[in-house]
């Protein structure tokens, strides 16, 4: 670990969304826990079985969103995230995701995908930040 840094541990200063879209992109999406859809359903003035039938795809236990051209049906190009604060949790952890403090090799797979992710800082340096922000989870939202 680099020492005598005086981290600001801004999210910021390791991530900062370029709303490039990729992470909304493929055929699939996250999956949604009882939470999130429950949250996503109040966001959308909807009830539960109403979002389902419009927005999600369900196969099993297995809550999806639906998918269109390639990409989440929340997504829009103008805009970006269209249910931004009843999106999965998973969506608002990403690219920060906690697997990074345990193998370099994650950061180095996330920044490949990850046009937001800051590229000039060490790996010591990142996880720094990271393992902060982690233990006060408040600042996970972003
Ligand atoms: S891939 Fe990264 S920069 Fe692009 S929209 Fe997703 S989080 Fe933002
Ligand atoms: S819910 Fe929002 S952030 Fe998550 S994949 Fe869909 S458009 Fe992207």
């Amino acid at each position: 670990m680099t020492k005598n840094k005086n981290y600001s541990c801004n999210v910021s200063d390791i991530f900062i969304c370029a709303r490039c879209g990729y992470c909304c992109h493929g055929e699939t999406t996250v999956s949604l826990d009882e939470d999130d859809q429950q949250r996503m359903a109040d966001k959308l003035g909807m009830t539960n079985e109403e979002v389902k039938k419009n927005f999600w795809r369900v196969t099993g236990s297995i809550v999806q969103m639906k998918t269109i051209d390639g990409h989440c049906i929340f997504y829009s190009e103008e805009s970006g995230c269209t249910v931004h604060e009843g999106r999965p949790w998973r969506c608002g952890q990403w690219p920060l995701h906690p697997s990074i403090l345990s193998d370099e090799n994650n950061l180095a797979t996330i920044r490949e995908s990850c046009p937001g992710i800051n590229k000039t800082i060490s790996y010591q340096e990142f996880c720094e930040i990271l393992g902060r922000l982690i233990k006060d989870r408040n600042k996970m939202v972003f």
